[in-house]
């Protein structure tokens, strides 16, 4: 089965931030990418902006050689046509000048996408010159980066920034989580079959686990880390965004605002985490580098690398099945994952002595993405009735052939949806906040409590009282494996 592309309109980008990290290591890259795979060329342009003063062409060997580090080497013929297209206008963002240069680049009555790759502190400044530049009209897109505020006070003045400048469905703020082939495939297998929705409500949900572990720790992010901490960096956006998914009520249509009422109602309907429910942690020195205090240089630092808790979705679906989310830097494998945990049958027809085992339905993200299901059958050979959980797995490579090994990855698609102005798998404003308003109490009261957050070892699975926690409701966590 061969991967259709289905190539956009000529666009022109303006990456503000065309220097920083994120624009090299992922905004070009994707762009590369969907270039070299034909998705789009003719006259589109692509105008990176920061302050320092690089020419066109010192900037396109910037970024020839970010391309080059990551591996994305190409025929020097597509590269070449590729870097043609790139522009660089050097402005600061609290200043008025450059902006005319900017402006003469930006083409009318095409799609003109302002991708703000900077800290949100640039936000305000750069709305106000994009309007008074007259950049807006209604082909004009906004596209903003996480993190969206620092809180629900900070995401409002950031969204009351974006909303007096532009309309809702001009902005498209990312979490690159949910551009990730599996989280679609995700609600491709909820609502494209019979088989499952039937079963997904607490009737025969035990309860569903979702893992986002890293090895990684934070080097190069101690600052903006520091002040964050795993709750703001990950719970509030990409687990939150996961169990919005697997929670949410069949939209009507595959359309932004019907899939993002849906999600917006499942945030609404979280009940508040009661302490004993979380468990945080942070790192201690081990195997996999020094400790969490010591990469930040803070030795009686709070802040969690780690978090586990208990969320429960007050609704009629949900009622009583539990959803256990646990995220952390410097754990023993890279793995993002979630469980639906199914309830045991009602009954063993072989008797007990021939084992139980309830199904397990895997969705996993990263590495290896793909679709597991453990369903029992009898174990082969003689001797009795014995059963044994056997894996369904639909790794899609292997079920979709190996031109789709290598589908696009999350920036690559997002950013073709900015193009053709699908806003499905982006944030909307009101659910950021309500993520917010969700989280913000938890937070409060850590800092409260004076809250400690438990040493675990590096290349660990996490705190013990991560386990306890499950242990406490007669449960475990599945493995956290590469
Ligand atoms: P970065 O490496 O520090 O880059 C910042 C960029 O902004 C540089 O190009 C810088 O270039 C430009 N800039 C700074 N001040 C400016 C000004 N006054 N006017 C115009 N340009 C200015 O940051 P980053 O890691 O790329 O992150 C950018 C944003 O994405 C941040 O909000 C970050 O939280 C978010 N983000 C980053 C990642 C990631 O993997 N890096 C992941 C998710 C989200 P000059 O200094 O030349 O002006």
């Amino acid at each position: 089965m061969v991967s259709r592309v289905i190539p956009v309109d000529p666009f022109d980008l303006v990456i503000f931030g065309g220097t920083g990290d994120l624009a090299q290591r992922k905004i070009l890259p994707a762009l590369f990418r969907r270039f070299c795979a034909g998705q789009w060329s003719d006259t589109t342009r692509i105008i990176a902006v920061a302050r320092s003063p690089h020419g066109a062409d010192g900037f396109r060997q910037i970024v020839a050689g970010s391309l080059q580090d990551l591996g994305h080497s190409r025929d020097t013929a597509t590269l070449t046509e590729f870097l043609s297209r790139i522009d660089y206008v050097h402005l600061d963002a609290h200043s008025n000048d450059g902006w005319h240069a900017l402006s003469d680049r930006v083409q009318e009555d095409r799609v003109r996408a302002f991708y703000f790759s900077v800290g949100p502190e640039l936000f305000a400044p750069l709305a106000e010159r994009i309007q008074a530049n007259g950049l807006v009209n209604a082909k004009t897109r906004i596209v903003v980066e996480k993190p969206f505020g620092h809180d629900l006070s900070s995401a409002k003045d950031l969204n009351a920034i974006l909303a007096a400048r532009f309309d809702e469905s001009q902005i498209y703020r990312i979490d690159h989580y949910l551009g990730k082939e599996t989280v679609q495939n995700l609600m491709a297998v909820r609502f494209g079959n019979m088989l499952f929705e039937p079963l997904w409500n607490s009737q025969y949900v035990d309860h569903i686990q979702i893992t986002v572990a890293e090895t990684v720790g934070i080097d190069g992010r101690e600052e903006y880390y520091e002040h964050a901490g795993a709750m703001r960096d990950m719970v509030q956006n990409h687990l939150m965004q996961l169990l919005c998914l697997i929670a949410m009520e069949p939209p009507a249509k595959f359309d932004p605002d019907a899939v993002r009422d849906e999600k917006l109602k499942v945030i609404r309907a979280l009940d508040s985490v009661e302490p004993h429910h979380i468990v945080r942690g942070q790192f201690s020195a081990g195997p996999l580098g020094p400790s969490y205090r010591e990469v930040v240089g803070n030795p009686r630092s709070t802040t969690e690398s780690y978090v586990a808790l208990r969320a429960h979705v007050s609704n009629w679906r949900w009622a009583g099945t539990p959803f256990y989310l646990r995220t952390g830097k410097r754990l023993v494998a890279r793995s993002s994952v979630i469980n639906v945990m199914f309830k045991d049958a009602p009954h063993s027809i072989f008797g007990e002595e021939a084992g139980r085992h309830a199904n397990v339905l895997s969705i996993r993200l990263q590495p290896n993405e793909g679709i597991t299901l453990r369903v029992t059958i009898k174990e082969p050979g003689p001797g009795g009735m014995r059963l044994v959980d056997v894996p369904l797995d639909m790794s899609f490579a292997d079920a979709l052939g190996p031109e789709n090994q290598d589908p696009p990855g999350a920036y690559e698609r997002l950013i073709m949806d900015v193009i053709r102005g699908n806003q499905t798998l982006f944030m909307r404003g009101d659910e950021v906040e309500a993520a917010w308003a969700w989280t913000d109490p938890i937070i409060a009261g850590w800092q409260s409590r004076g809250d400690v957050p438990k040493p675990y070892d590096s290349g660990s699975t996490g705190p013990g009282d991560a386990e306890l926690l499950m242990k406490r409701d007669g449960r475990r966590w599945q493995g956290i494996k590469p």
